[in-house]
């Protein structure tokens, strides 16, 4: 198995560079050009391994060039940071509903899952790759990717981490969680601006090569961890096989019946993963794409037309937040040719629009994919009865893949067995968590966490409710024609 541009298939790479450049050159993203199999024997077979050594059974043929030693040593150490013995945990509601606890890791969202992995890829990677440059990675974030990569990347041999974020643009929380960081290869600070201001400044660095040049000199690199890198999808295939294997252990299914999967959707990453589980031979029913008012890839998938030209909506589930999915390209290119993907992407860059044929349409609903969207009451009022019918507090995330899944079975009539991913931790969303359920709402963050905790009875998290006593570190705020100049003299020291 190689990797090739989505855009070019002339433009190979092997996973080691794959993971090292982040983007092709062309600014295709990278794809195996062909993919795994495991039988349904195979996968029978894992249903005892805890979830490190699953981890490295499956992402072993989806990185040819590490083996599976390295990759049962990395995965050892990623996932020992997580709170539940089986890292990604079901929660049953009924015999045919199931959440898929993604917010054990040490940020409290699903983020972790590739973000505490991808450091070692990336260090490995490097030395695959015969060089012997830090590699510096920069990200512009809205709340959860910061906090994760950071946390991934502390204190990680040959590694650099500078996270920006927009002042006053975060949760109280999510701004805790990211100034207090620890380690001596970190860097944070705000920036004076919105999200995409903070997100433009990290491009112009990716684009200056007499800047590239110069940290050259200082035997640096520059590469980025968002979730266009082969190294963030990979490690996400994994827990679609564990929540079947989990369902398989707990006799809620047979082997090899189908499990539909519904998930919480913004940047395409995490259900994309859930379709490569699929084509590797996962027995993987409907993939419900979940939105929340911004209803782009609800449009796209029930239409063919991509159109981004349409308000974007500030939601209490800001992190599906997005117009624009960058993920996606990887699945046109499952559906068409290079040829195809580099046109589409050029209409999206010039008109913001394009659509698809209707043979692609039919293959990507062929393939599983349908769409919901939920707007802010919908979302609101599934908190609300999901706690009443259940006794669980699901985040604002999760509760917008519960409303879609609640929707699919209305208007089909069906009750498949499912399972919705969860995204988050209620506690990371307090604030939104008790508007939804219809209780007071203090300012403070911290208070936020405690009414929560007392009215749903659970302890919240340490790594949040110890940010309480935590020093602050990076209380720095810069301008965003500042930001370069930031990144130069930090990495020039
Ligand atoms: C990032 C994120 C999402 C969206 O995931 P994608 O892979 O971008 O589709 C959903 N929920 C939470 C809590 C997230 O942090």
């Amino acid at each position: 198995m190689r990797f090739v541009s989505t855009r070019n298939s002339a433009l190979t790479a092997t996973a080691a560079e794959a993971i090292m450049k982040g983007l092709a050159p062309d600014g295709g993203l990278y794809i195996p050009d062909s993919i795994p199999h495991f039988s349904l024997a195979e996968i029978e077979n894992m249903k005892e391994l805890p979830y490190p050594e699953l981890a490295a059974r499956v992402i072993l043929p989806f990185l040819p060039g590490f083996t599976e030693e390295e990759l049962l040593e990395y995965c050892r150490k990623a996932y020992s940071s997580f709170g539940s013995p089986l890292v990604a945990p079901i929660h049953t509601l009924d015999n045919d509903t199931h959440v898929l606890e993604l917010f054990h890791g040490p940020t409290c969202a699903f983020k972790d899952f590739a973000l505490q992995l991808l450091p070692y890829l990336m260090s490995a990677s490097v030395k695959k790759c015969g060089s012997s440059h830090t590699v510096a990675i920069l990200v512009a974030t809205s709340g959860d990717t910061g906090k994760a990569a950071l946390e991934g990347f502390a204190d990680v041999p040959g590694t650099k981490i500078c996270v920006f974020y927009p002042d006053g643009g975060v949760s109280d929380i999510q701004r805790l969680q990211m100034v207090t960081q620890k380690g001596d290869n970190v860097m944070v600070t705000a920036v004076k601006g919105n999200f995409d201001d903070a997100q433009s400044g990290v491009k112009a660095i990716f684009s200056d090569s007499a800047l590239s040049k110069r940290l050259l000199e200082h035997n640096v690199v520059l590469s980025s961890a968002n979730s266009i890198n082969w190294g963030r999808l990979a490690p996400q295939i994994v827990y679609y096989y564990s929540a079947y294997l989990q369902l398989l252990n707990k006799n809620a299914i047979k082997p090899g019946e189908a499990v539909d999967f519904c998930v919480p959707t913004g940047n395409f990453g995490n259900i994309l993963a859930g379709y490569f589980a699929k084509l590797s031979g996962l027995p993987v029913g409907k993939l419900i794409c979940a939105s929340n008012k911004n209803d782009v890839l609800t449009d796209f998938i029930r239409t063919g037309t991509y159109d981004r030209n349409r308000p974007f909506h500030l939601t209490m589930s800001p992190s599906m937040d997005i117009l624009i999915s960058s993920n996606l390209e990887r699945m046109l290119s499952l559906l068409s040719d290079p040829e195809t993907v580099s046109h589409l992407m050029e209409q999206l860059k010039n008109s913001g629009c394009y659509t698809v044929s209707e043979d692609m349409l039919s293959k990507l609903k062929e393939a599983g994919f349908i769409g919901y969207c939920s707007n802010e009451e919908t979302t609101s009022n599934t908190i609300r009865q999901i706690f009443d019918d259940y006794d669980y507090a699901a985040d604002t995330h999760t509760a917008v893949g519960l409303s879609a899944l609640m929707q699919h079975r209305e208007a089909n009539a069906d009750k498949n067995v499912s399972v919705v991913l969860s995204t988050a931790s209620p506690f990371k969303f307090a604030g939104s968590m008790l508007k939804c359920l219809g209780q007071k709402v203090s300012a403070n963050g911290f208070e936020q966490l405690d009414s929560l905790s007392r009215y749903i009875a659970q302890v919240p998290p340490s790594a949040l409710a110890d940010l309480r006593n935590a020093e602050i570190s990076f209380p720095g705020v810069i301008g965003r024609n500042e930001m370069a100049d930031f990144v130069e003299n930090w990495l020039a020291e």
